[in-house]
């Protein structure tokens, strides 16, 4: 078990934060990509939510054409530099590997497509152009992976895009809300200024759209519109005591910590409250500030939590002490958090049920929540006949098109919160359906 010292510059900052799966060289790529069996009918693309044709470019690498090998990820996905690095891919296309069923360590796949992508990037090597003008624009609100993909996919296919973000950068939670040991900023960044400098998108930033008004301009100066929103901040518990200073939501945290790195002190005593990646990430990336103690709580037990294994062994591994089956009652302190109120539950038949007399209070400066983010309920109530299902996520058809025709939307958005992958999927998809509903 890892214990950190608190980061008090940029060198230890990297240092705590050093990237899990880091860059290949290309002794490294050759030696990976020869062990792989180019199987028929691969289970790895089958596997890929983008179908990246896995055997073919890591083939490719393996002949020394990892220019290529890029070209063969980025057709399928235009978020493959990312991807590579941030996918899930012990439960993706690493996971469907044949070598899985001999015992023997599956492909690296993501590292190599992260290889052949970064190498790429790096030479600037120009690999795609804008396609022939079919005199149509289109709007895109947000610079998330969805909203990316959406723009790269529609300059090919013809169409001017501008994307309205409302922040200063863009790439939304690729840059803002994952853990800086999985991707870094620049890594982040380098990819969509590539991508942008050949497909010629516009990017607006600090420009959110957040009125019925600016929603009417962009329905009359543009031909269709993509919703690549995302979700919003972290969701209320209802808890008593959760305005105090010192609870946080894990988005919030995430973004602040990914923006100001060792310039923000995280205090000794944390406590994280939820059950998914979003909570794992958090909670690793407070241990790797230096906090004392680290509790990760969770209302129901371990195999309950919506985390993947590996990341709450990720979590586990950099110090992370975990409390199961307990419910937060409140947040106590006076004006600030001093700790949070816990009863014991326990689960029958799905439901959980307060055990008397069991409340107890764990000690912590700060509280942080990582149990889901609202969703955008306000901005789509200003689209004219926008539907949206019991869950608040977008209701879209096989072509990404919402019941207002002229929107088009993708991403978390329309998913609930999803990988980058699916978001950079959808993206692409509701590029070529909009291209079809504008051609029809
Ligand atoms: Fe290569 Fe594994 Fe995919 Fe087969 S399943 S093509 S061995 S990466």
């Amino acid at each position: 078990m890892a214990e950190y010292n608190r980061p008090t510059s940029e060198e230890e900052f990297k240092e705590n934060f050093k990237q899990k799966k880091p860059l290949m060289n290309p002794t490294e790529a050759y030696y990976e990509s020869s062990r792989c069996l180019f199987c028929y009918d691969a289970p790895c693309i089958q596997a890929c939510p983008t179908g990246i044709d896995i055997p073919l470019f890591i083939k490719q690498i393996q002949t020394q054409n990892t220019e290529g090998a890029a070209k063969t990820i980025f057709d399928s996905n235009w978020l493959g530099n990312a991807c590579g690095v941030v996918c899930p891919t012990g439960v993706l296309c690493e996971g469907a590997c044949v070598y899985n069923h001999q015992d023997v360590p599956p492909i690296q796949i993501g590292r190599l497509q992260n290889y052949a992508t970064a190498t790429t990037i790096a030479t600037n090597k120009r690999l795609f152009a804008p396609g022939n003008s079919i005199g149509k624009k289109v709007a895109v609100i947000g610079s998330g992976p969805a909203g990316i993909a959406c723009a790269c996919e529609l300059r090919t296919l013809g169409v001017e895009v501008d994307i309205f973000e409302a922040k200063d950068k863009p790439s939304g939670l690729t840059v803002y809300g994952i853990a800086p040991y999985k991707i870094t900023n620049e890594e982040v960044l380098s990819e969509i200024t590539y991508l942008q400098e050949q497909l010629e998108f516009n990017i607006k930033y600090n420009a959110a759209i957040n009125s019925k008004t600016q929603l009417g301009e962009l329905e009359s100066d543009y031909d269709a519109i993509f919703l690549g929103v995302g979700l919003g901040k972290t969701a209320s518990l209802g808890l008593d005591g959760e305005n105090k200073e010192g609870v946080v939501g894990a988005v919030e945290f995430i973004e602040e910590l990914r923006m100001k790195h060792h310039k923000i002190t995280v205090p000794d005593n944390v406590v994280v409250i939820g059950g998914g990646n979003t909570a794992m990430d958090a909670a690793s990336e407070a241990a790797r500030m230096g906090a004392k103690k680290v509790i990760l709580a969770y209302r129901r037990d371990k195999q309950s939590m919506g985390a993947y294994r590996f990341e709450y062994d990720l979590a586990i591994s950099a110090g992370v002490e975990s409390l199961f089956n307990a419910t937060p009652l409140k947040i106590v302190g006076d004006k600030n958090a001093t700790g949070v109120q816990f009863e014991r539950v326990k689960s029958q038949n799905g439901d959980l049920t307060p055990i008397p007399d069991s409340d107890f209070i764990v000690p912590c400066d700060l509280v942080i929540k990582a149990t889901g983010q609202a969703k955008q309920k306000h901005f789509y109530e200003m689209v004219e006949g926008l539907k949206i299902d019991k869950k608040t996520r977008i209701l879209v058809n096989d072509q990404y098109q919402t019941s207002n025709p002229k929107y088009f939307a993708g991403g978390d958005a329309v998913n609930g919160g999803a990988e980058v992958v699916n978001a950079a999927y959808e993206g692409k998809m509701a590029a070529q359906g909009i291209v079809s509903w504008l051609g029809s």
